[in-house]
This record gives structure tokens, sequence and C-alpha cells, in this order.
């Protein structure tokens, strides 16, 4: 810290991305990125604008936001994009939160929100999942403050009904809620058709994972045509160039390419239930993950110790030093070929311990 940064800054934790190690080339199975390269089509719009840097970017992306909009089944109106889902999530924070209305989220979840509070001087309150991870939604409901929930949770993979999301809606209709579909596309059920009948809903999605754009940057929010226009007034007031011009055509292009989506997702899908099987086989306990990364553990060995030995033999996952998880790994699921070789590598470690 310099002796100049303000007290906010001062007492705020960081968030910590998992780890890049580059000692050596690591199947890399700890942030939830997907094996495969994004959309050939993608690709090629974005060479050619490759070449128009130059000029900025539209700051309205109106063409992306259209793509986004047929494709979700919305209007253009109630669409915003964003720098990754993360900046429309902080641009909720700004939006909706302050010292009178805490951000509210479970005590399990992406780590993010916290640090969103902490950042924008918020206070914020978690909720204890259960003890199965499962979320009770009447532990919420009527709590004045705007609740946050990724739906399905990271890192529990677990999802919640529709029916649950709209209990919670229609008890705070005074506050608004954010639903983070962050991995929605491997099996979830997107709470986007409710937002005609809700307009204290957002939901935030992200083209990072099943769109194999991480990189790139991406991420969009989808509310009532009130929401959206706050959340664009905060764009307008902090980064109106938010999503750079090369981003904005390979959005265009992974939402045009719809069969190369399907492949990719229905790929990740049947690669979760082989790595699944194979780590009950082995004796770990999975949750019912519906994203493209599975939550296990198992009794013969500590998630720090399998995280560790897996780092050893040169592949990274997640590994939480958090009270409740730290007995699980967290595992993205990759091709088919770097699941084998996890599992083989886990077969190597639990094999030595015996
Ligand atoms: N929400 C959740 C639950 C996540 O796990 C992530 C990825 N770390 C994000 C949002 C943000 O992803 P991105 O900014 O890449 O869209």
């Amino acid at each position: 810290m310099s002796k100049f940064s303000n007290e906010k800054i001062n007492k705020l934790s960081a968030y910590v991305p998992g780890e890049q190690p580059k000692d050596k080339k690591y199947i890399k199975l700890n942030t939830n990125e997907s094996p495969f390269p994004p959309s050939p089509l993608a690709v090629r719009l974005a060479k050619k604008e490759l070449k128009k840097v130059r000029l900025y970017p539209d700051p309205d992306c109106s063409e992306l936001i259209s793509e986004i909009a047929k494709t979700v089944g919305v209007k253009s109106e109630n669409v915003i994009v964003s720098n990754g889902s993360d900046e429309v999530l902080n641009f909720a924070f700004i939006a909706y939160a302050d010292e009178n209305t805490p951000a509210i989220f479970p005590d399990i979840s992406y780590g993010f929100y916290k640090v969103f509070a902490g950042v924008n001087g918020v206070p914020y309150e978690e909720i204890a999942l259960k003890d199965d991870f499962s979320l009770d939604i009447s532990d919420y409901e009527g709590k004045k403050g705007v609740v946050f929930i990724a739906n399905p949770n990271a890192p529990t993979g677990l999802e919640i009904s529709l029916e649950d999301i709209e209990k919670l809606l229609s008890s705070n209709p005074e506050r608004v809620v954010v639903i983070d579909e962050a991995y929605v596309d491997f099996g979830g059920i997107s709470a986007t058709s409710l937002i005609e009948k809700y307009d204290n809903l957002l939901v935030t999605q992200t083209f990072s994972k099943s769109r194999s754009m991480a990189g790139a940057r991406l991420g969009f929010g989808v509310a009532s045509e009130k929401i959206i226009e706050d959340l664009k007034k905060v764009k307008y007031s902090t980064n109106p160039y938010n999503v750079n011009r090369v981003t904005a055509v390979m959005g265009v292009g992974a939402l045009r390419d719809s069969e190369y989506f399907s492949k990719n997702v229905n790929a990740i899908i049947n690669n979760r239930a082989y790595t699944i099987e194979e780590l009950s086989k082995l004796g770990f306990t999975c949750t019912n993950s519906k994203t493209n990364f599975v939550f296990a553990k198992c009794d013969k060995i500590s998630g720090e110790e399998l995280y560790l030995k897996l780092k050893d033999k040169g592949i990274l996952v997640r590994h939480f030093n958090k009270d409740r998880i730290s007995d699980y790994i967290r595992v993205t699921v990759g091709s088919l070929a770097e699941m084998k070789a996890f599992v083989t590598a886990v077969q190597e470690i639990l094999g030595a311990k015996i």
C-alpha cells in the first residue's frame, strides 16, 4: 500500500483469481474456462475487425445487443453488455446497494460478491446454505437488501428452481434481485423469461464459459427497460467503451454459430458425467453439478493434499481454504482427454495412499 491510499482501499481484500503458474505446462482445470477454441466464425470476424481498432467501438454495441436480444428472446432495450459479467455485477452493486441497502448472498458462493461490496463501500450479509449446500429461499424472502444468487451456484454447482426465484422476486418487490447465470448454459434453466413479469429482476450471463471467450471479456445483463437504463447510466459514467470492437464482433459470431455452441456444451455435459462417474467409483462424493465444473470430496484424502498432489502431476484444480468446503476440490470440466488424465492422476494419488 502506498501512503496515499484511502481507508476504503486499505481495508479492501481484493479478489484472488485462480492461479496461472508459468513454471511449466499444466492441464488447467482451475478457472472454469472452456477447453475448446472460440467459434471459427467469431475468430474470422475478429481478424477482420482488428484492422479497425484505430476507431473507438460503438459505445451502444447495437449489433451485439440485438443479437443477444434475439438469442435470449427479449427486446434490445432489455440488454446491456459488459466487460465480462463481473462488470455488470459491479454495475448492479453501484446502482442498487448503499450504506442502507446491503448486498445479500449465500455464505458459499462466488467470492467476488464480497469484494464488490467492499470496493463500493456497502455492507453485506451472508446467509448460510444448508449442510448439503442447498439454498432455502425462505431465508431470503422479505430481506431488505439487494440479493445476489449465482444459479447454478459456484463452487457447489447446484441449481435452484424458477419457482424459488419467483418467490424471492415477489417477496421483495422494492429491491433488485440479481441472478448470476454464468454457468446456466450447462444444464440450468434461465430466469430471463421472468423479466417481463418482474421489474426487479436482473439476470447476468457470460461468454467466458460456454462460448469459449474468457480472454475476450464479454458479459451481459437482461432486465426490465428501467433497470437497463440505470445500468447504462453507470456504464456511461465509468467506461462508455467497456466492450472493445474485436470482442463485440466475436460475440456476434459466437451467437450466430449456434451449432458450434451446442456441440461444445453437449461435450462438456458428457465429460462432466464421465468425470462424476469415475470419481464416484473412486469413493468421491460429487454434487449434482449443472455447470462446467465438478465439486468433489473424498474421505481418503483432504482437499488440500489432493490439490497439491495433482499440481505436482501437472494438473491444476481449485481448492478453497474456507470453512465447510475445505474438503472439496473444484475441477473444471475439460476435454475428454484432459478428464481421463485427471482421473488417472487421482487413481495414482489414491493408490499411492493405500
Ligand atoms: N459469476 C460467477 C458465479 C463466476 O464464477 C464468474 C467467473 N469467475 C463470473 C460471474 C464472472 O465471469 P466473467 O467476468 O468472466 O463473465
